[in-house]
């Protein structure tokens, strides 16, 4: 039995999940979160509806890779460890150098963590993960499988900047975006659901979580995405500001008397967006629970974060001369029917409309209103299923 796990490291957590391949059934799933600090907590859920927590301190990547296999066995999920036949590795920033998912070498490895200056806080620790991995069960297939790979196809002149061409060539400053297995994945699946060739398909895809990302999509490959040189950049995001004018760090450091710029970065990163302009939460529930309370700061961070999106939407009608669908994706897009709706509304003049009976919570598939000339979809994205796709790909080759 041939089974395969998809692991999403982060900085201090570590998500992961078990598929029986190639039949892809989710056998086991969970999360190890707060790795590196005192209590810790492990999650596994699996079977059916069982679930199995613990807290207690896990300080490395390594320590929680070995716990997570030690409780396959415990719980049975697994009889022996030799069941694992592939691990595929989410990596955030893939630069030029990775246009597709690879087998991971001594050389991948070392590249990866050469591209942390393009995403700190996330390659350092997806190749921790990969250690962990590679030392404990060091035979299997490992794969990684980058964010802005779908992107690769992106044309200069979308992802050039307006900057000195040498820093281009010199330094590969230009767009990689991210969410790059999100948006390929939903696309597909768009295509479907449209009963429509994907080469033939314009799509604008609306990854939209606690980080978000739109991307014009044309005949299936990324012409274009919201995000840029790292994920700072496009929508308002939870707690990311999004675009900004560049000249708002130098005047913003003199006013805060802050001398390094990585502080006003850490303040873009994570003190702004939603939670930022509402003062209240990154989080869209809570910013939709306050907004219905009457709170003016909430009223205003909703109308901000809907109002970004419509503009990047708007934009990418133009970059594709037009679209079939809007797909909405990630945690507020399959679930927020407000947010939905609030984006729509303001997109009539193309011709888009919902069918606010089909808006429901649960809501898949085609929402779109009869005569609308432009459908709108709702499909759960699965970054751990192309991941382990992937990974059987690559493993049926070698
Ligand atoms: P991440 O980028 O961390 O993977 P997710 O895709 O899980 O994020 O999305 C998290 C966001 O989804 C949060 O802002 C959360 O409030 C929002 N969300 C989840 N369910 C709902 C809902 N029913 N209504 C509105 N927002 C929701």
């Amino acid at each position: 039995m041939s089974k395969t796990i998809a692991i999403n490291a982060g900085s201090s957590s570590l998500k992961w999940q078990l598929y029986q391949m190639p039949e892809e059934i989710v056998i086991a799933k969970g999360i190890v979160e707060r790795i590196g600090l005192a209590d810790s907590i492990f999650t596994i859920k699996y079977g059916v509806g069982q679930k199995f927590e613990e807290i207690q301190d896990i300080p490395s990547h390594e320590l929680a890779v070995q716990k997570l296999l030690e409780e396959l066995i415990n719980l049975k999920i697994i009889a022996s460890f030799d069941e694992i036949t592939g691990v595929g590795h989410r990596v955030v920033a893939g630069g030029e150098s990775f246009k597709n998912s690879v087998l991971i070498t001594d050389e991948v490895l070392e590249k990866i963590e050469d591209l942390a200056e393009l995403a700190p806080l996330h390659n350092p620790a997806n190749a921790a993960g990969i250690r962990a991995f590679k030392k404990i069960l060091p035979e299997i297939t490992s794969v990684a499988v980058f964010d802005t790979a779908f992107h690769a196809t992106i044309p200069p002149v979308n992802y050039l900047y307006g900057l000195p061409k040498a820093y281009y060539q010199d330094f590969k400053i230009r767009k990689y975006g991210a969410h790059g297995t999100s948006h390929y994945y939903v696309s597909r699946e768009a295509a479907e659901v449209l009963g429509k060739p994907l080469d033939e398909t314009k799509l604008i895809t609306a990854h939209i979580g606690n980080g978000g990302s739109i991307t014009a999509i044309r005949h299936g490959r990324s012409i274009d995405t919201s995000m840029g040189f790292t994920p700072l950049a496009g929508v308002l995001m939870g707690t990311r500001s999004g675009d900004i004018d560049a000249s708002i760090l130098p005047f913003l450091m003199e006013k805060l008397g802050l001398t390094d710029i990585n502080d006003a970065i850490d303040i873009l990163n994570r003190k702004s967006g939603l939670l930022g302009l509402s003062g209240i939460s990154s989080d869209m529930r809570d910013i939709i629970e306050a907004r219905k309370a009457g709170n003016p700061d909430a009223e205003l961070a909703f109308d901000v974060f809907i109002n970004r999106i419509q503009k990047y939407i708007g934009q990418y009608f133009a970059v594709l001369n037009g679209a079939d669908a809007i797909v909405f994706t990630a945690g507020i897009g399959e679930n927020s029917t407000w947010v939905r709706s609030a984006i729509i509304k303001g997109l009539s003049w193309f011709g888009v409309a919902i069918d606010e009976s089909k808006n429901v919570v649960g809501a898949q598939g085609d929402i779109s209103a009869a005569n609308s000339k432009v459908k709108v979809l709702v499909i759960p994205t699965d970054e751990e299923l192309v991941i382990a796709r992937d990974v059987e790909k690559i493993k049926n080759r070698s």
